[in-house]
């Protein structure tokens, strides 16, 4: 049985500050006589810059620093932990063979101004990956420069506006649904169109008719989140495929969730003429706290021409570069985008193989279905469904008791566990949004669903218990008003750090 009291406490540690360790004259490091003759600092640099003392920095031994940097690394909780449930994030546990190949020095001290000859297999790695992507995702061709999804989308957007442009059609409009990802209304924007919002209907998926009201001769495309963010199959896509396709508009599918759908289905086999793919969630590349990622895009043929540069093309055994391409949109990337990511990505494609891609897909819907299942009888379903690859709960049955998502949140870390996310899709009033991924155990994902359901418990029992978590970190609730409107970004010798509140006190 889960209970708070008996989990390691893993992010209960406590560390102060380096500027707190400071002690005057400590010092790391110790180098030998330089054997030419020293000038005094003041004689080289400008009287202006001149400083006799630089006030404030903390003074450490190497074993300070290096024991300081290493306990917050052990109090940051991590996907090599345990499961890390966060809904739209995807984060998976990713092979360490990947890893391992990535550091192969044949990949990472080749320049990419190396000519063609000379990084013939780099070139490969990238042709391989883009055949991949296109066969897994049913598309034509592909471009592995963006950076990240909603780099991909931009990417995307830009290649349907100059194909319009190209034919001189005005189409000004991008549909958005209310269950797309949030990316996607400022992708939208900022590719230069207007955003439409449509609502999804009450089985939380886009209806053919709302779509049908929706469609003008404005219209440029439809962006859909498939499975939406609800963890939502869009069953009516080929009907709504056919709708735009009618009208002479293009369904770009944000394929950010392709670990619901590899190896099972296509969606350039239900009519989708633009997507991206988010390697750093599907294809094994770690994230979160910054990249590099990538987010490849893939598109139907009378797209391709308009894919960014260089493009990498095959001929016999042999592989080349084109860098200039007239109807390119250029470049949306230095050089050829994040190459790193792009070997994990096809390292792990063909460590899985054919058969056991479909595997991904088959094991993360089957998670979130389980914990669906598992936490159904203590948590509200405001779509009750089968799902995807992740499953939204909210807090409306503990709401009686005042607990609300927040807490539920806050009390999991008292459990050893990180949260879902919190409060999105903006759709589900305190959503709990959560994606197990594939990489669980059973046992992982019952102590997951334990931990939820005695909070559920707590929640009726003892709601303060839920309300004042978490009890058991190192810092209890912090004031996220104040943190918001007063931000404190910059030490100084006076004025930070602040004084410490004192941890709340361990309860039950
Ligand atoms: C994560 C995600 C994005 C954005 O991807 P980034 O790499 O963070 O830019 C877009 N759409 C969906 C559905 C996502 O889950």
């Amino acid at each position: 049985m889960a209970d708070a009291n008996r989990t390691t406490q893993h992010i209960a540690l406590e560390e102060p500050l380096l500027f707190e360790k400071s002690r005057p004259g400590r010092i790391g490091y110790s180098l030998p006589p330089t054997g030419v003759p020293e000038l005094p600092l003041k004689d080289l640099v400008p009287a202006h810059l001149y400083r006799e003392r630089v006030e404030g920095l903390p003074e450490l031994s190497e074993t300070d620093v290096v024991r300081h940097f290493n306990r917050l690394a052990q109090w940051n909780y991590c996907i090599d932990r345990g499961i890390y449930p966060l809904g739209s994030c995807t984060m998976k546990y990713n092979p360490r063979l990947n890893e391992d190949i990535a550091r192969w020095t044949a990949f990472t001290e080749a320049h990419p101004y190396l000519p063609d000859e000379l990084v013939q297999g780099c070139l490969a790695v990238q042709w391989h990956l883009e055949r991949y992507l296109c066969e897994i995702t049913g598309m034509d061709a592909a471009t592995l420069q963006p950076a990240a999804g909603a780099h991909g989308e931009l990417t995307g957007l830009l290649l349907i506006r100059a194909y319009l442009e190209e034919r001189g059609e005005k189409r000004t409009r991008i549909l958005v649904p209310d269950s797309a990802h949030g990316t996607n209304p400022a992708s939208a924007a900022l590719g230069g169109f207007e955003v439409v919002h449509l609502r999804s209907d009450e089985r939380g998926l886009l209806s053919p008719s709302t779509l049908r009201a929706a469609m003008s001769r404005d219209v440029a495309a439809l962006m859909i989140t498939n499975p939406n963010t609800l963890g939502l199959f869009e069953e009516d896509i080929l009907e709504i495929a056919d709708i735009l396709h009618e009208a002479g508009a293009f369904l770009y599918m944000d394929g950010a969730n392709m670990n619901a759908l590899v190896g099972i289905a296509r969606p350039g086999d239900m009519g989708v003429d633009v997507l991206h793919l988010n390697l750093h969630k599907t294809f094994s590349t770690p994230h979160g706290s910054g990249g590099p990622g990538s987010g490849p895009v893939c598109v139907k043929a009378p797209l391709a021409p308009y894919l960014p540069v260089p493009r990498v093309f095959r001929d016999g055994d042999r592989y080349y570069r084109v860098w200039e391409s007239p109807r390119s949109i250029g470049r949306v990337k230095a050089f050829q985008g994040h190459f790193g990511v792009h070997v994990r990505a096809l390292a792990y494609i063909l460590s899985l193989g054919r058969d056991h891609l479909r595997d991904i897909a088959i094991h993360a819907v089957l998670n979130a279905n389980y914990l669906l299942a598992r936490l159904k009888p203590y948590y509200h379903l405001p779509y009750d469904r089968r799902v995807m690859h992740e499953v939204v709960f909210n807090d409306r049955r503990q709401n009686p008791s005042g607990v609300t998502t927040m807490d539920i949140a806050k009390r999991l870390i008292d459990y050893g566990l990180h949260p879902p996310t919190v409060y999105f899709p903006l759709i589900v009033p305190g959503a709990l949004m959560i994606e197990p991924t594939e990489t669980e155990s059973i046992e992982e994902l019952d102590r997951f669903a334990e931990a939820m359901i005695q909070i559920a418990r707590e929640a009726a029992e003892q709601p303060e218990v839920v309300r004042s978590a978490p009890h058991r970190s190192a810092f209890g609730r912090f004031d996220e008003v104040e943190a918001a409107r007063h931000p404190v970004l910059r030490w100084s010798p006076h004025g930070f750090p602040p004084p410490r509140k004192e941890p709340p006190k361990e309860s039950g």
